[in-house]
């Protein structure tokens, strides 16, 4: 069996452990006979799965009772209309702070059902850092303030819980979340689609706030409320069993890994590995963000020629470093760091990286 070291933004690795449990017990799952994909929702095995993974959550993140673990379908881009649905009331708008290609696409929905405010943007600096508080200009009469905290595609992060004027504050946290401590209760609404960091695609996890779902507002489609979720466990209809099953063994691979501290602690050096071969030669590889808004978990980067971008994707794939290639709406090259790669992936990225300028100069 050979394995790569596997950057794909996502879908993305998972742990190899994992991956084996799945494995093992795919064909019987626990003397059942059969496999968790071909078992009832409503059997006791399932239940099992959903009530570990809802307490994991809980644990995992910090976050008392009072928070709503729900597991639901559609991925974070179905999340983006389903918060204005939910949220807004007549005329109110929803206040965004606008750091990229996912931030656009949760105001354009937020627009199609009520109105948005930009609260903070970087759009005319490309995209390349995260606005600062004190650039944030939050009206008090929105309806929440929401932020995506790591930017898959232009390679920023939020290193800091904006202060939301005491209006809730939602984040999409598709590609950071449990990648490193933070304090989760500072936010009424998280949502995050599993494939990048908490299992395969087809569940999207969301944690909200009871406070937050009372404001809710009823008479919508019931798979559009998020009520029905909360109010049956995710078990209202069918849920996505098993990608839910998979986030439940990722989630106790975390807890195994020392939690969200073991996990911040590996995903630190990690990407100190790639940076500090970028910062040793900053023409050759080129960061494309401001330092203090680098993402942790999507680095992105540009090599002196195009030429030499493909060449370097290329090698780097015969040399069993897949994934690397930037995504289409920006070129270059994005090294995507999540939980499951291992430390070995980004040291010998690194070593690459330094053999492949030596080997080409620009
Ligand atoms: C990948 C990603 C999305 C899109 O998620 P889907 O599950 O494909 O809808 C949204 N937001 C962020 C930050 C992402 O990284």
């Amino acid at each position: 069996m050979a394995r790569v070291f596997n950057f794909n933004p996502g879908p993305s690795t998972l742990p190899l452990d994992v991956l084996k449990i799945v494995q093992e017990e795919l064909l019987d799952y626990r003397g059942t006979g059969m496999s968790i994909i071909e078992s009832s929702h409503r059997a006791p095995e399932y239940d099992e799965i959903n009530e570990s993974a809802i307490s994991l959550a809980r644990e995992i993140f910090g976050l008392s009772d009072d928070y709503h673990v729900l597991f639901m379908t559609g991925g974070a881009s179905t999340q983006f209309a389903l918060i204005p649905l939910n949220f807004l009331s007549e005329g109110q708008a929803g206040a965004y702070v606008d750091t990229g290609s996912w931030s656009g696409k949760a105001i354009k929905e937020a627009e199609i059902i009520g109105k948005a405010y930009v609260a903070g943007s970087s759009k005319d600096g490309s995209y390349t850092f995260i606005p600062k508080q004190e650039q944030l200009q939050i009206p008090s009469d929105a309806a929440y303030l929401h932020i995506t905290t790591n930017n898959t595609i232009k390679g920023t992060q939020w290193h800091y819980i904006p202060a939301a004027k005491g209006l809730p504050l939602i984040a999409d946290m598709s590609s950071d979340i449990a990648s490193r401590q933070l304090d989760y209760s500072k936010f009424d609404l998280i949502y995050a689609g599993a494939q990048k960091n908490l299992g395969p695609s087809g569940v999207t996890l969301v944690l909200i706030r009871d406070s937050l779902l009372k404001k809710a507002k009823s008479g919508l489609p019931t798979m559009f409320m998020y009520k029905t979720y909360a109010d049956k466990k995710s078990l209202y209809n069918t849920p996505p069993s098993f990608s839910v099953y998979v986030l439940k063994l990722v989630l106790e691979w975390i807890k195994g890994q020392g939690g969200l501290a073991g996990v911040e602690k590996v995903n630190r050096a990690k990407q100190e590995r790639i940076y500090q071969m970028m910062d040793l030669h900053p023409d050759y590889y080129k960061g494309t963000v401001q330092k203090d808004s680098r993402s942790w978990m999507n680095i992105t980067l540009r090599l002196p020629t195009e030429d030499l971008e493909k060449q370097f994707i290329a090698e780097a794939k015969a040399a069993g470093f897949v994934g690397l290639k930037g995504h289409r709406s920006v070129g270059g090259v994005r090294v995507s760091l999540y939980n499951a790669l291992p430390l070995e992936g980004a040291q010998k990225l690194a070593e690459f990286m330094d053999a492949f300028r030596k080997k080409n100069p620009a």
